[in-house]
């Protein structure tokens, strides 16, 4: 069996064997274990990649591996298995490396997982949020809001003025909104985040 040694990012010696999958010289393989059970990180794999992908990072987690491997572990058509991975991919969770079989003349994708960057898109998700609400708030604290009676309309003072004060869309009567409520919920996330930012 053909061995090709080759050097991934780490610029660490590996050792290729395509049926046992890579051996990185000179440091545990923990690419997941611990953050799999964390429920943010389990959370997020189920909304991105769903059960079946769950079962292709389990079958990753601790080596590296080739995705035909994957699919013989897990029983999914290696087909849903690439997708998966390269799913993976888009997110910076996986990545792999390509080697030529020189017995058999065909590319092997050996895969490899990266869990702990779930961290870096989920604050990054926080900040986009944390941004968007703060907007938010600044705009609900800089204008005064008209509601229509009906509940299909909230709109600015200036707009509710230039439509004398009728709903644009149903021309019921608009009456003065109190947002205070809405003013505290945004104050409220707002602060969540930021703590949550803060401590992360
Ligand atoms: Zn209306």
């Amino acid at each position: 069996m053909a061995q090709t040694y080759l050097k991934l990012g780490l610029n660490l010696p590996i050792k290729f064997n395509n049926r046992e999958g890579l051996v990185i010289k000179g440091m545990g393989v923990n690419n997941g274990k611990s953050l799999i059970n964390k429920p943010a990180t389990r959370q997020f794999l189920m909304e991105s990649i769903g059960e079946e992908g769950l079962k292709v990072v389990r079958s990753l987690m601790g080596r590296e591996t080739t995705d035909e491997e994957i699919a013989e572990k897990t029983g999914l058509k290696l087909n849903t298995v690439r997708k998966i991975l390269y799913k993976l991919y888009d997110y910076r969770l996986a990545s792999y490396v390509r080697t030529k079989e020189k017995d058999i003349g065909w590319y092997i994708y050996t895969w490899k997982l990266d869990l702990g960057r779930v961290r870096d898109i989920l604050m990054a998700r926080k900040k986009t949020t944390l941004r968007e609400l703060m907007s938010r708030l600044e705009y609900e604290k800089s204008h005064i809001f008209f509601i229509c009676k009906n509940g299909d309309c909230k709109v600015t003072f200036d707009v509710a003025s230039e439509h004398n004060f009728k709903c644009p869309k149903c021309s019921g009567i608009m009456d003065y909104n109190d947002n205070q409520g809405n003013l505290l919920s945004l104050e409220g996330e707002v602060n969540r985040l930021q703590k949550e930012l803060r401590n992360a």
